[in-house]
């Protein structure tokens, strides 16, 4: 019901200002605040984002709830408690930085949990609910909204950390989609707002599996799409850290390139280029890819980069480029 809706919103609110709380003034507290620090959040974005801390007790939170007045159960229903078999609740959460993560109108829902001195699972989200569903929830769309307008772009992002340190390094219209590939949902949303997408996933092999996929439907929706490109094995929170806040605005967001450049680099994987069968195959699956640009310009500027990288002859690319067009037609 609507007013069990409000109570556990009224819940979560209490609970994001108890973690943070924690954060800043408990002893254990500290700990995760060091943590924070090393990893190069500032005290304005651990407070915009209302970072926290979990205490290292099964019991200290389920207690505040109580004391607050809130039904055990009910909590338990929208992720707030865990149940163990024993018929008991307590903090999921314990012993871990907390990342609230908030709805599309800016109030929290749901939280993600990082571990602070490597126990596994490194990060531990909140359990889907009636309140909380990943599949439609870009997390910082709501603090993100307002630029993400003013600009018509958006940058999409793995996790929470990459949105924050993104933030910080004053790119202010990041969101992400938590861990889970990018929905039709999300891209709906997204389209709603820019013409735009800058992705800017991991640059590991699931990272440039998930930024394919991201692709195909953002395209589908009916948006450009950049992809932002990152050293081999770096995340852009790593990235800020080690190259800098202006190096990361200047060389990976604004230069971002055209999926295109994405998709050559990334078909590369399927092949092994140092066999001449192999190229020829790569060089008609990027034709067949360059026949579907709608920009002649485009189509051609590709072409060229092709025979150019393959030593092959322009005017032969161009043919079979044409012939791949009738097919299209
Ligand atoms: P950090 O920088 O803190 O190590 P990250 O954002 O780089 O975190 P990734 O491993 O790249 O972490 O994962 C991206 C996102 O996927 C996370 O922000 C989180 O939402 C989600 N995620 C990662 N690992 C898990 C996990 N074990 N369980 C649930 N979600 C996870
Ligand atoms: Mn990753
Ligand atoms: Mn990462
Ligand atoms: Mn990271």
């Amino acid at each position: 019901t609507n007013s069990e809706e409000q109570s556990s919103l009224e819940a979560y609110q209490w609970l994001v200002k108890l973690y943070h709380h924690l954060l800043r003034h408990s002893k254990d507290g500290k700990e995760a605040l060091e943590y924070l620090y090393n990893r190069g959040f500032n005290d304005e974005v651990i407070n915009e984002f209302q970072i926290g801390y979990s205490p290292s007790s099964r019991d200290f939170v389920p207690q505040f709830l109580e004391k607050k007045g809130f039904h055990k159960q009910k909590m338990a229903n929208v992720g707030l408690l865990a149940t163990s078999n024993d018929g008991q609740y307590y903090d999921r959460f314990q012993g871990r930085v907390i990342f609230p993560i908030r709805n599309h109108l800016g109030k929290p829902i749901g939280f993600g949990g990082r571990s602070v001195q490597g126990q596994e699972p490194k990060y531990l989200n909140s359990p889907e609910s009636a309140l909380f569903q990943k599949s439609k929830l870009l997390y910082n769309f709501d603090l993100a909204r307002a630029e993400i307008r003013r600009k018509g772009e958006a940058v999409l992002f793995e996790g929470y950390a990459d949105v924050i340190a993104s933030y910080q390094a004053g790119v202010k219209n990041g969101v992400a989609s938590l861990g889970t590939s990018l929905t039709e949902t999300h891209a709906n949303l997204l389209r709603r707002y820019v013409d735009t997408v800058v992705i800017c996933y991991d640059a590991d092999s699931a990272g440039q599996n998930a930024t394919y996929k991201a692709i195909q439907l953002l395209k589908k929706v009916g948006c450009h799409i950049r992809v932002a490109s990152l050293p081999y094995k770096y995340d852009p929170d790593q990235y800020i850290q080690e190259f800098g806040e202006e190096s990361f605005r200047t060389k990976v967001i604004e230069s971002a390139d055209t999926e295109m450049v994405f998709f050559l680099q990334y078909l590369k994987k399927d092949f092994n280029l140092s066999l001449e069968g192999d190229r020829l195959q790569y060089v008609e699956k990027v034709i067949s890819e360059i026949a579907k640009l709608s920009s002649s310009i485009e189509r051609d500027h590709y072409i060229r980069e092709i025979a150019d990288e393959f030593n092959l002859s322009y005017d032969a690319l161009s043919q079979e480029l044409m012939s791949r067009m009738r097919n299209i037609e």
